[in-house]
C-alpha cells in the first residue's frame, strides 16, 4: 500500500475522511494517562443486520501491515460486498506503540499479554468500549516480523474454515511450512489450537490473556488470529491480511444466508 500513514494522527485523519464520505461514524474513546486516544468506526449494515463483525487491529505497534489492511477494507469500500454485517472497527488499539514503531505501549507493556486482571490503559479500554457486545465473528490482525510464510490461529465453531482461508491467502502469499512457531504445532499454516474444554481450563491458569483469548470468551467462539510474515514484501502483506479477512466474511455469509 503505497502513503502508509507515518504515525497514528495521520491514520486517524485518513479513517475519518472514509467515515466522512461514508454512512458510518467514528467514536473517539479516552484512554486514561495516554494523550492520545482509541478510535472505533461503526457501521451500520445497509440491509437488515443479521450478523455482527469485530475487527481489532493494531495490538502490536510494529505490524504495519495488519493496520494497512484495515486502512484498505474502509478505503477501498469491501464492507459494501456484505450488505447485512454490521461492523465494529478499531483500527489501531496500540496509539503509542505505532506511534514509537514497537510491539508495547509507551509503558513497555505487551498489551495483548493485558486482557484480563487489572489489564492496562490500552485493554481497559478496549473492554469497557465493547461492554456487553457479541459478534459472529471476530478478526485479531496481527504480523510475525520473523516469518517468511503466512499462519493463523483458527477458532472458528466450523473447523474447515481454517483450511478454506489458508488456501485463499495461499492465492496471494507464501503460507508457513514450518511445523512449530513459538512451541505449537503447525500444519499447512494453521495453529493446532487445544480442545474447547482444553482451551477453557487454560484460560483459568494464566492472567496474561491476549486478545483472541478474550475476544473468544466474552465476544464470541467465532474467530481468528491472523499473522502475516514480516520478511516479505509490505504490499503482499496487507493483500494476504484482505483475502483472508474477506474469505472469513464470505465463510459466514454462506453459512447464515
Ligand atoms: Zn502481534
Amino acid at each position: 500500500m503505497t502513503n502508509f500513514p507515518s504515525n497514528h494522527t495521520e491514520l486517524i485523519k485518513r479513517v475519518n475522511s472514509v467515515v466522512n464520505d461514508n454512512p458510518m461514524s467514528l467514536t473517539e474513546i479516552e484512554i486514561p494517562n495516554r494523550n492520545v486516544s482509541l478510535f472505533k468506526v461503526d457501521i451500520p449494515a445497509s440491509n437488515s443486520a443479521c450478523a455482527r463483525i469485530g475487527l481489532f487491529t493494531g495490538v502490536h505497534g510494529d505490524e504495519p501491515a495488519a493496520i494497512a489492511s484495515i486502512l484498505a477494507f474502509l478505503e477501498q469500500r469491501k464492507w459494501t460486498e456484505f450488505p447485512n454485517f454490521e461492523f465494529v472497527i478499531y483500527p489501531c488499539i496500540n496509539p503509542t506503540g505505532f506511534d514509537l514503531g514497537i510491539r508495547e505501549n509507551i509503558d513497555s507493556q505487551d498489551i495483548n499479554r493485558s486482557f484480563t486482571g487489572k489489564g492496562t490503559p490500552e485493554s481497559l479500554t478496549v473492554r469497557k468500549s465493547v461492554g456487553k457486545q457479541k459478534f459472529d465473528l471476530w478478526i485479531d490482525a496481527h504480523e510475525d516480523p520473523e516469518e517468511t510464510g503466512y499462519y493463523m490461529y483458527p477458532l472458528f465453531s466450523d473447523e474447515s474454515w481454517g483450511t478454506q482461508i489458508v488456501k485463499q491467502v495461499s492465492t496471494v502469499g507464501p503460507i508457513n511450512s514450518k511445523p512449530v512457531i513459538d512451541d505449537r504445532d503447525v500444519k499447512d499454516g494453521l495453529v493446532s489450537l487445544p480442545s474447547r474444554q482444553e482451551l477453557s481450563a487454560f484460560m483459568k491458569t494464566t492472567d496474561q490473556w491476549p486478545l483472541a483469548l478474550y475476544a473468544y470468551s466474552a465476544l464470541g467462539q467465532n474467530g481468528m488470529t491472523t499473522e502475516t510474515p514480516g520478511q516479505i514484501d509490505f504490499d503482499t502483506r496487507v493483500q494476504m491480511q484482505l483475502s483472508a479477512q474477506i474469505h472469513s466474511m464470505r465463510l459466514l455469509q454462506h453459512s447464515i444466508l
